[in-house]
């Protein structure tokens, strides 16, 4: 039997069961930027919950930050909070400085921190646009540069990874698709896949992993006028061909998958986890 169009937009709206909780970052220490909101509590909770100790990082949100925090310790995994701009290189040095010193080292970065500064290109400021490559790409390097030292000082440890050190960038579909409205943020995501793929590169030799996850449109506060009302949800799907909205759930599981061993070998790369996004979907009637 085919599906045609009408049908396919008359498939329900399917909610992804919690999977089983399998340990697969047992021992392994992981810090998490902005994670007291939306994909990156998302992640943070799914690494919680696939064994790592995790350090919950926001600059803003004191109660969502410890929400976090008890939400992983209630799962048995050790965290903490630990508020710092990831554009401010004093404040990054400091925070990975504690972590050392409270875990011992670190194993998983995720570079989630990010936002948008929306404006007409002509009536964008520089600050708009100085904001978001500070915080969205030049704070995914402060963040990387001082995870990289620690890997390279530390080198694999076998019995918690192959690897001597997993970095997960979140990048965006609008690492490739352009985005009237929104050039700083585009300009950003293109920016962290150039530097994402350049560290991988790099560090390959030291057995230390760099990948992206580039999400497409996912339900958080960031995007909130996209999905918050039917008609917007209903026009957000004609550029989604899987026809839901992705959850921070569904990255979380993506990146449990990218720091385990399970993806030892695969570095360098963009993982999307965008429901079709990324794959023109204008041309699904033939174009
Ligand atoms: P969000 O607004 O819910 O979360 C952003 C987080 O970043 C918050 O915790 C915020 O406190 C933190 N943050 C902002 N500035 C910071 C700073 N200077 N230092 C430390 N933390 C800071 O948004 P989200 O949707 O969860 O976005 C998370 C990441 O995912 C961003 O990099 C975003 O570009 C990316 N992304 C989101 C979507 C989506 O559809 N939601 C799609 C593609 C990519």
């Amino acid at each position: 039997m085919s599906l045609d169009a009408g049908d396919r937009h008359a498939v329900p709206e399917v909610v992804m069961p919690t999977p089983p909780i399998h340990k697969v970052l047992s021992g392994q220490k992981a810090l998490v930027t902005g994670a007291n909101s939306g994909i990156g509590r998302g992640v943070a909770i799914a690494l919680g919950r696939a064994g790592a100790d995790v350090v919950v990082n926001y600059v803003a949100g004191d109660e969502a930050a410890d929400a976090v925090v008890a939400e992983i310790r209630t799962g048995g995994g050790k965290a903490y909070a630990h508020k710092a701009d990831v554009a401010n290189e004093t404040e990054v040095q400091a925070m990975f400085r504690k972590m050392v010193e409270e875990l011992g080292t670190i194993d998983i970065l995720v570079n989630n921190a990010g936002l948008q500064r929306d404006a007409p290109f002509d009536e964008m400021t520089l600050e708009q646009w100085n904001t978001v490559i500070g915080i969205n790409l030049t704070g995914q390097f402060l963040c990387a540069r001082e995870a990289v030292r620690e890997f390279k000082r530390r080198g694999v440890v076998p019995s918690v990874s192959c690897a001597a050190g997993k970095i997960i960038c979140m990048s965006s579909v609008h690492e490739i698709i352009p985005w009237a409205g929104h050039v700083n943020y585009a300009a950003s995501k293109g920016g962290i896949m150039m530097m994402m793929k350049s560290i991988a590169q790099e560090v390959a030799p030291y057995r230390i992993r760099v990948n992206s996850i580039s999400p497409g449109a996912i339900r958080t506060p960031i995007n909130t006028k996209a999905w918050s009302t039917p008609e917007a949800y209903q026009r957000l799907m004609t550029l989604v061909p899987y026809n839901r909205i992705g959850e921070p759930e569904d990255i979380g599981r993506a990146a449990v998958w990218l720091a385990s061993d399970n993806a030892d070998y695969v570095t360098g790369t963009s993982l999307y986890v965008d429901g079709g996004m990324t794959l023109y979907p204008g041309f699904a009637t033939g174009g």
